[in-house]
This record gives structure tokens, C-alpha cells and sequence, in this order.
């Protein structure tokens, strides 16, 4: 393989550079000549991957501006006494809120944290009051919050005022 700018043999691969439009295999002294073809040289193009993680998750803004406390750590004792109370089923208290029994059952089960729109219907239909007011940062040191993405969150936005 020989230098197509100066001819002198190449040892190893030739670097392929664009002269004036046009592509050629020269050696490593004759590469500043030219520009560095675009096939040979993808790398330079490849997006930064830390880029991607910068980007962070934003929290639901929308949902947390509506919060007002803290779900209060016992909603599920709450829920289901409310709903005995009242005589009511899981399923027909769910036809009520028009939501699934399955996740009032799950919600119940403390399986899961029922987000703000399922909160207020349960509030609405139950009369009851699921969240709690944080009104001193003292508090936020009580242990009440069980790894609940929803009460990470609320700190974070606490910390953040
Ligand atoms: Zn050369």
C-alpha cells in the first residue's frame, strides 16, 4: 500500500482523508493534508452517552402541586374501616369511585399508595382524610414514611423550597 500524496509505502492501515473532494489512502505524515473521511471517522459523530445521564427524571409537577400532605402511614386501616363502616364492599365502593376493586384491594393490602386522583374519591367517598399536614421540618425525621416513591418526593420538594 502506497501514499497516493507522496508514494512512499505505508506500514500498518492508511488513513483515508478527503482532499479537496477527494478520498485517498495516504500515510500518517500526509494525513494533515487533507480532512478525515466521513466513513472512517464515525466516532467523532457518536453522541456523548453522558449526556443521557444528565438528563433526571423530573418529578410529576402537576400531581404534587395538587398534594397537600403527606399520605398519612396508616391510609390503609383508615380506608377499610371507613369502607366497613359504611357497609360497603370493596367492589361496590370501587363501582362508587368508578375504579377497579383490584386496586382498592391492593391499596388496602398497603400494597400500594393510591395517587392523588384515587385519594380524593376515596376521601370523597368515605368522608375520610387521607394525607397529614408536615408542618415542621422536626417531623420529617419520624420514620412514617415507608420507602413510598410518593413520600421520597415530598421531601425532595421540601428540601428544595
Ligand atoms: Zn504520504
Amino acid at each position: 500500500m502506497q501514499c497516493e500524496i507522496c508514494g512512499s509505502d505505508i506500514k500498518g492501515n492508511p488513513i483515508r482523508v478527503t482532499v479537496e473532494g477527494t478520498v485517498l489512502d495516504v500515510c500518517g505524515k500526509c494525513a494533515r493534508y487533507g480532512k478525515p473521511s466521513d466513513k472512517w471517522t464515525p466516532v467523532s459523530r457518536k453522541v456523548s452517552p453522558i449526556e443521557k445521564l444528565l438528563v433526571t427524571r423530573k418529578p410529576r409537577r402537576d400531581a404534587f402541586d395538587k398534594l397537600e400532605g403527606e399520605i398519612v402511614p396508616d391510609y390503609a386501616q383508615i380506608i377499610k374501616k371507613a369502607r366497613e363502616s359504611k357497609g360497603l364492599t370493596i367492589e361496590e365502593l370501587a363501582s362508587k369511585m368508578m375504579e377497579k376493586s383490584a386496586l382498592l384491594r391492593k391499596i388496602e393490602r398497603e400494597e400500594l399508595v393510591p395517587e392523588d386522583t384515587v385519594r380524593r374519591k376515596l376521601e370523597t367517598e368515605l368522608n375520610i382524610k387521607l394525607t397529614e399536614k408536615v408542618s415542621s421540618q422536626d417531623q420529617r425525621g419520624g420514620g412514617f414514611i415507608r420507602g413510598t416513591t410518593l413520600g421520597d418526593v415530598a421531601i425532595i420538594r421540601k428540601k428544595m423550597k
